[in-house]
């Protein structure tokens, strides 16, 4: 890097003397001169200068790492309290896509105490290999705990690419792994891919709003490192005939590793709802009026054996819990059967829902957006229609 003065396009006015914090640059014959000896190359002056006569030549920052000593997938299974998380299933199956693609294995990273059992489930669900590590400490999860284990991991086997499901102790950890090894993290992506020619990760997220997808890559950097939202990516169907290796890692971590100590772990009183899994979702927006209307809305989940969602604005209007939010700020469902009632069809709801198998919009504004993605559309008065629908799935169940 160094700094060059334009001789023809500097004006004397001596700005860049005033922004040097080096004293590094003097005037003569009415022109800045750099003392070369005390220059640090900082760029300062180059900020300061209203005339475009200083140049600052940057020499792109190499990061010392062979890319091509890193291979393989992996992908973050997480556990809770013996559970594996239904994420961990779909980013296994995204997973398999991507190590196909690369023609490298595919490992589930499981972190836990004794939950020997979960390794099997991850074969069946598309893992070559489980890189499990069995520690008493690891049996609640922690930043610090599971930040080292990982790091140490990665250090150690050195993987292309990990992926880790947009879930709260995802968010957490994540980001953690990737300050810590000084990587890349795409957050909250919603689409992965492969460039088959460069072999690199393509992160596909929302931005601006979401009113773009924006397709992000860590070329000198590994692992390429992703967060996927839950509902996003589909898991494979269950092979129990597939088989992989099980590799039981050592552990180096000890008490004084973890900053945090987990006394009890207690679960929310309240009841969540499971939009992620639902196969019937009917659900309600500013149409509905008022927060009675998700009565109406829940009789037909209920006759569908489904659970109710909302668009964000029912929720800001304080009519239902956000965790039937559904869109980009909310939940992202991909159910057989999506039913929207009184939803306009915003690109932030579209983004959480237009992946489901079967989309039926019931608006009373046929210009709606929600009929663009919509399979059926009933262009009518939810209140009038709604009851309908209800009386004809309970004649079908009789
Ligand atoms: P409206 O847009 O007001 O639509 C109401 C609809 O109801 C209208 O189409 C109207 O014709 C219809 N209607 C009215 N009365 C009846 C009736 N009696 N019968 C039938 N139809 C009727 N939104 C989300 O949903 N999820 C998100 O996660 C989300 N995230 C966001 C993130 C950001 C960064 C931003 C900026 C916005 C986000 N939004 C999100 C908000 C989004 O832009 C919309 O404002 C919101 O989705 C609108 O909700 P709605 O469709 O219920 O209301």
């Amino acid at each position: 890097m160094s700094v060059t003065i334009l001789k023809d396009k500097c004006r004397g006015c001596r700005l860049c003397l005033k922004a040097c914090p080096f004293d590094a640059i003097k005037m003569e014959d009415g022109k800045a001169v750099i003392n070369y000896d005390k220059c640090t190359n900082c760029g300062a002056c180059e900020a300061s200068c209203r005339f475009e006569s200083i140049l600052v030549e940057r020499e792109e920052k190499k990061t010392g790492i062979d890319l091509s000593a890193y291979k393989g997938v992996w992908v973050f299974a997480e556990q809770r309290l013996g559970k594996l998380m239904f994420t961990s299933l779909e980013l296994l199956g995204e997973g398999r896509k991507l190590a196909d693609k690369l023609g490298v294995e595919l490992s589930a990273v499981l972190l836990g105490y004794e939950v020997d059992g979960i390794c099997e489930e991850l074969i069946h669900f598309g893992a070559d290999r489980v890189i499990y590590a069995n520690h008493r400490l690891l049996q609640n999860y922690t930043t610090d705990g599971y930040t080292k284990v990982i790091a140490d991991l990665i250090n150690e086997k050195r993987p292309e690419a990990m992926i880790v499901g947009a879930t709260n102790i995802g968010r957490d950890l994540a980001p953690r792994i990737a300050a810590r090894l000084n990587t890349g993290l795409t957050a909250d992506c919603t689409k992965l891919d492969i460039d088959e020619e460069q072999r690199i990760l393509l992160q596909t997220r929302p931005a601006f709003g979401g009113n773009i997808m924006a397709t992000i890559v860590t070329p000198k950097h590994r692992p390429q490192m992703a967060t996927v939202r839950p509902g996003v990516m589909k898991k494979l169907e269950m092979d129990k005939s597939r088989k992989g290796i099980v590799e039981s890692v050592k552990v180096k971590l000890n008490e004084d590793d973890i900053r945090v100590n987990v006394e009890e772990v207690v679960k929310s009183a309240k009841q969540i709802v499971n939009l992620i899994e639902a196969q019937y979702i009917v659900s309600g927006g500013r149409g509905l009026g008022n927060p009675e209307g998700f009565k109406l809305i829940k009789e037909l989940a209920d006759a569908l054996g489904g659970v109710v969602g909302s668009s964000r604005a029912a929720v800001d209007a304080g009519w239902i819990s956000h965790d039937h939010q559904v869109g980009q700020t909310g939940k992202t469902v991909r159910p057989k059967v999506y039913i929207a009632c009184g939803i306009s069809g915003a690109i932030q709801h579209l983004a959480g829902m237009q992946s489901s198998d079967c989309i039926i919009a019931i608006n009373k504004n046929p210009d709606a957006p929600i009929f663009s993605v919509a399979d059926y559309g009933i262009v009518g008065d939810l209140y009038k229609v709604v009851p309908m629908l209800i009386e004809e799935v309970k004649k079908l169940k009789e």
